[in-house]
């Protein structure tokens, strides 16, 4: 029997601790929890988890500290718990190095999704360390083809700009990941002193009028409201 993988979650409330332990457990995970930020730090050394499901409001510290000191010297993957409202916080967090989100109040499929794809691409990373990256993604109808820069739907090649292409490219790499608004402004336009997703926005609309079949519905670039873009990953 495989060994079993192991989930640090670091939760302060009680109930909600122990609602994901209870999910985690009867989903063959090993959960162990922290409820204070220097126990979870503590854990990760002693406890080696495959994963932590990282609460950002803790009692005795702020929880993007954590990420930073994990993010240090690991790339031990870390999903991040928020409420719905700080999406400041959620924008932090991914840029200090998180793997992803989720939003509070969660149910158990979204919650186990998250932490198996997160699980999935840390594993990936490591079993090919330097390895050439892949040379297509292809989802539903979707491919990118990163050797010939083109991007078809259901065979047919649609026509982007270098831009677009740039930015479904990313998305594509990252899969499932969100890239965040100043993520993507960065890696598309270089620095971007001003903030302005207005660019990005106008050119996402391009790519979705061209992939998507209703871009107001859209099927593979969702967008995380006030964060960024994924990529659908498949079911
Ligand atoms: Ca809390």
């Amino acid at each position: 029997m495989p060994l079993k993988e192991r989930v640090l979650v670091v939760e302060d409330e009680k109930s909600i601790g122990h609602f994901v332990a209870t999910v985690l457990t009867s989903n063959n995970y090993d959960v162990i929890v922290a409820h204070t930020g220097a126990e979870a730090l503590a854990m990760v050394t002693s406890q080696s988890p495959d994963l932590v499901l990282l609460d950002l409001g803790l009692p005795d510290m702020d929880g993007t500290s954590i990420i930073k000191t994990v993010r240090s010297w690991s790339r031990l993957p870390i999903i991040v718990v928020s409420a719905r409202m700080h999406e400041r916080d959620k924008v932090e967090a991914l840029d200090m190095g998180a793997d992803d989100y989720i939003t509070k109040p969660f149910g158990p499929s979204e919650l186990l999704a998250r932490i198996r794809a997160a699980i999935r691409h840390a594993g990936a990373a490591e079993a090919f360390p330097g390895a050439a990256p892949a040379e297509k993604y292809q989802v539903g109808d979707l491919v990118i083809d990163y050797d010939k820069r083109q991007v078809l739907v259901a065979g047919v090649n649609v026509r982007l700009t270098q831009n677009e292409y740039r930015i479904i490219a990313l998305l594509g790499r990252h899969a499932g990941r969100v890239l965040t608004y100043d993520y993507l402004l960065r890696e598309i336009w270089g620095a971007n002193p001003r903030g302005d997703n207005q660019i990005l926005r106008v050119n996402m609309a391009n790519i979705r009028r061209k992939i998507e079949k209703n871009p107001a519905e859209p099927q593979y670039i969702f967008t995380e409201a006030g964060v960024g873009y994924r990529l659908w990953e498949g079911d």
